[in-house]
């Protein structure tokens, strides 16, 4: 049995924040604000994969009022969503995923980012493709005031 899943986050620009995207920590003048280290790739990649097995969503099971989750590296909620779905039999066939920013460019980092998602999901690397995308200098993402990630994965069981 196949099933896909989707998933979708934003987090704004903070000053005096490290950026993580993909569980990668990017040198830039600035970071992401969030409950969390705002990893918002990671996030939506989590989305997708708890969406696939229906299994509910980040926001449910890591609610941004509880302070255990508070600066929380988003490679722990990733871990504990990829238990959840190893739990109830499902493995991962691919991923691919778009961070949309004028800022940072992504490729320079695509390759350790792939590494990164391919480790915690524990597939291949050619499985997992990210690439970035700017919106052409219009809304938020093209005002440099955020970034947008989009992660759709494939997931597979016995039955
Ligand atoms: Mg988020």
């Amino acid at each position: 049995m196949f099933r896909t899943g989707i998933g979708f986050d934003v987090h704004r620009f903070a000053e005096g924040r490290d950026l993580y995207l993909g569980g990668v920590k990017i040198p830039h003048g600035r970071g992401l604000l969030g409950h969390s280290d705002a990893d918002v790739l990671l996030h939506a990649v989590t989305d997708a994969l708890l969406g696939a097995a229906g299994l509910g969503d980040i926001g449910e099971l890591f609610p941004d009022s509880d302070p255990r989750y508070k600066g929380i590296r988003s490679t722990v909620l990733f871990e504990e969503a990829m238990r959840r779905l190893t739990a109830a039999g499902w493995r991962i066939i691919n991923c691919d995923a778009v961070l949309v920013c004028e800022e940072p460019k992504i490729l320079p980092h695509r390759e350790a980012i792939r590494v990164s998602l391919a480790q915690l999901m524990n597939i291949d690397q050619t499985c997992v493709m990210v690439k970035g995308k700017t919106s052409e200098k219009l809304g938020f993402t093209g005002r440099g005031e955020g970034i947008a990630a989009q992660a759709i994965v494939l997931i597979e069981r016995e039955g």
